[in-house]
């Protein structure tokens, strides 16, 4: 299965690899080390057949790559759906190596994806499948070399058969192969929320050097899942008003805001956000134009392209998904004097607290909700001003500035280590 891309929806790791080049550049990164980050260390493609609640036999087509191990074991999501394709998970686990980067904790970048709807499977046979993919990923993954963690369409139940299915081949239960895992089995008081708690960390600091008032702005959020429904939760507990939200299925708007635990309620009973009572229904396409304060992408890549970034209202874009904004769009942002936080930056919460519950398992040995949250703030808030010192110093946006703060870092690491033999 190939994806086509264009000009409004381009190729993922072309843009992944045009954001490392601009990094590189203000770094003056010698030919030999760009070569070297340019390029995924590990690829593995696995094609394994699954056996259907009806009998038959389909056969499924699953990824997993490690793009840099310089810093560190390989960290990053599974991916869940009909559109992953090599290009797109090369260009993630190449901005999971950024991300760790960013907020500086001992990991290199990783992501896996299984091309698959799994909405048209039963919850046995989506067992089966994660079971068998996992079975063939297992000559990369383990708790000292690749750590996977949900992403789109995965959660923690996906983790629980992962761990399980792993630990049956080892013959004990190993429960750092994974993150966010249920807290029964080794996951951490927190990390389920921690995606969008740090996304929210990071809004507060740049409402703050805005001046702007949180408690006045209003927020739309594109994706309602764990990260979009949870960000939106926490900001209008910091008394934001979200007006509006979406879903794959569309979006809905109330200009005089939504009450976010009763849309969660209503997805949860019919699905999707659409049909919400007392709200416009809204496109996808028309959701990212609306007025607002903060936009929140927290769906899929290539959302904001050069065309609808003019027509964004929004001051701040807090990108809770990864890649949702092309360059051209990053170049219209820039010169509108809107102010976009980066997906290494903005969604990093995510990895940070995985990191948080590996360490837990590696040492049997569990902190609080409350000591996760104060140390994940710590991070959070460190990292953005790390970031912003260095978008001050070179004139940059945000996002070109996590590039050089990460990419430094990668290429330093790889020069401290030497190139084997
Ligand atoms: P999820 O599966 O929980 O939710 C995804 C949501 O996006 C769902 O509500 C889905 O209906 C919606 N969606 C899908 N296609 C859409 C479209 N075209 N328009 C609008 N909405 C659409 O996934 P998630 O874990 O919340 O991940 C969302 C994004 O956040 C991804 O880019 C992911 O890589 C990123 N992310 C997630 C985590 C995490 O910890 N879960 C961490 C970092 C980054």
């Amino acid at each position: 299965m190939t994806t086509e891309y264009s000009a409004k929806v381009q190729n993922p790791y072309e843009i992944a690899k045009k954001q490392l080049e601009i990094a590189a550049d203000y770094l003056g990164l010698e030919s030999g080390i760009r070569k070297v980050l340019m390029h995924p260390a590990r690829e593995l493609t696995v094609s394994f057949p699954v056996q259907m609640d009806d009998g038959s036999i389909e056969v499924y087509t699953g990824f997993r790559i490690q793009h840099n191990l310089a810093r560190g074991p390989a960290k990053g999501g599974i991916r869940y759906h009909s559109q992953v394709s090599l290009d797109e998970v090369r260009a993630l686990s190449m901005w999971m190596t950024w991300k760790c980067a960013v907020v500086n904790i001992p990991f290199g970048g990783a992501k896996g994806g299984v091309i698959v709807d799994p909405k048209k499977l039963s919850k046995r046979e989506l067992e089966h499948l994660t079971r068998r993919y996992t079975t063939e990923i297992s000559l990369l993954i383990g708790p000292e070399t690749d750590i996977p963690a949900p992403d789109v369409n995965t959660n923690s139940q996906t983790m629980a058969w992962i761990m399980d299915t792993y630990s049956m081949h080892k013959g004990y239960s190993v429960t750092a192969v994974v993150t966010g895992k249920p807290l029964n089995i080794g996951g951490a008081e927190g990390r389920n929320e921690a995606t969008a708690r740090g996304c929210q960390y990071i809004i507060r600091e740049a409402t703050k050097l805005k001046g702007m008032d949180l408690a006045k702005s209003t927020v739309v959020v594109q994706g309602f899942g764990n990260a979009g429904a949870i960000v939106a939760r926490l900001l209008s507990e910091d008394s934001a008003t979200i007006v509006g939200v979406s879903d794959s299925q569309g979006g809905i708007y109330n200009p005089k805001g939504l009450d976010v635990r009763a849309v969660m309620s209503f997805k949860g009973e019919h699905g999707t956000v659409v049909g919400f009572p007392g709200a416009q229904v809204v496109s996808n396409e028309a959701l990212l134009e609306l007025p607002c304060d903060i936009l929140i992408p927290a769906a899929l890549e290539n959302q904001l392209n050069g065309d609808n970034a003019k027509r964004v209202k929004a001051k701040i874009i807090a990108e809770a998904a990864n890649g949702p904004t092309n360059p051209d769009a990053d170049k219209v942002f820039f010169e509108r004097g809107i102010m976009v936080l980066p997906d290494i930056l903005a969604n990093a919460g995510g990895v940070t607290v995985s990191y948080f519950e590996w360490v837990q398992d590696l040492q049997s040995f569990f902190w609080t909700e409350a000591e996760t949250n104060n140390r994940l703030q710590q991070i959070m808030v460190r990292s953005f001003n790390d970031v912003l010192r260095l978008a001050e110093l070179h004139k940059v946006d945000m996002r070109t500035a996590a590039y050089i703060l990460a990419v430094g870092r990668v290429a330093e690491a790889t020069k401290t280590r030497g190139i084997y033999p």
